[in-house]
């Protein structure tokens, strides 16, 4: 059993190519260089044992387990070109809008699954989220009653685990210029038998241009860590490339990927100048967590 890692979007606020740019990347024919405001899913079987009838054959195993960091405005569309059709959870790193904006697409996952989204974010995002989504989160204000979006919020806070349906999550603080912001952090048994045996270990850290010192022990051991790489030059609330580049080789994980790209990045450009281990992300890039994707 393995966690399975889908880019649904890999492009900076503004999406690539952008609005009214007529540079070589926004123009280019290369679908990697199409990218839809950030998002990822990430994709797990249940690893608590199948339960069994009277009889002793084996219930149906339930669909893998689901959820997705952060719903940006293109959500609509990722999860229809995924057909990606139910949510265990959506869990929000920040409440910029590229991150928050699909919110309201989210009905539709109510009506398909005929129940609540639970929402997970840090108290002080939830009460921005409410604000901005008040018709959703105070709907009997609303003049007519309308079919809106039903969320759970759930509140979370940094480096307190939680257990996700047998994957363990933890929400890890990083900085976003001054802002103090989410990532995440999960693990997952290698062998459901044995709950002592080693994880499968990711870590997602968008928008982020500074990892606070406590952080930095729960971004060790990793099978794959996810981090943002705005562009070349500098940025105050996101990573350059070689910055990006720099915190991996601190941190050791064994393969890294980039994201919350802008569009002075050209994929194949730097995808050929990075080392070994580490990848440029694109958008429907699905990532095994740790087999080795093959080249
Ligand atoms: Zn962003
Ligand atoms: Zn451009
Ligand atoms: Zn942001």
């Amino acid at each position: 059993m393995s966690l399975e890692l889908l880019f649904l979007g890999t492009g900076t606020s503004a999406g690539v190519p952008m609005i009214g740019c007529d540079c070589d990347v926004c123009r280019s024919t290369d679908p990697r260089d199409q990218r839809t405001r950030p998002s990822v899913l990430i994709r797990y079987p249940d690893p608590s044992p199948a339960p069994r009838r009277y009889d002793g054959s084996p219930v149906p195993a339930s669909p893998p387990r689901q959820f997705l960091i952060d719903a940006g405005p293109d959500m609509r569309v990722q999860l229809i070109r995924h057909r990606v059709h139910r949510l265990d959870g959506v869990l929000f790193t920040h409440t910029h809008a590229d991150h928050v904006m699909g919110i309201d697409d989210l009905r539709r996952i109510n009506a398909v699954m005929n129940g609540p989204v639970q929402i997970y974010a840090e108290p002080a995002a939830l009460q921005t989220l409410r604000a901005m989504f008040f018709y959703i989160f105070e709907s009997h204000r609303n003049v007519n009653s309308s079919f809106v979006a039903t969320l759970i919020p759930q509140p979370i806070k940094p480096a307190q685990p939680l257990d996700l349906f047998g994957a363990r999550w933890t929400p890890i603080r990083l900085l976003h210029g001054r802002l103090p912001i989410l990532g995440f952090r999960v693990d997952y048994p290698a062998d459901p038998a044995d709950p002592d045996a080693a994880t499968h270990s990711l870590a997602y850290c968008t928008d982020v241009s500074g990892i606070p010192p406590e952080t930095y022990p729960l971004l060790r051991d990793l099978d794959v860590l996810v981090v943002d790489a705005l562009r070349y030059h500098h940025h105050p609330t996101h990573m350059t490339v070689d910055q990006a580049l720099g915190v991996i080789e601190q941190l050791g994980p064994r393969r890294a990927y980039l994201t919350h790209v802008a569009h002075d990045i050209q994929h194949a450009d730097l995808e050929a100048r990075l080392p070994d281990h580490v990848f440029l992300a694109f958008d429907g890039l699905t990532v095994d967590v740790p087999s080795i994707a093959p080249d």
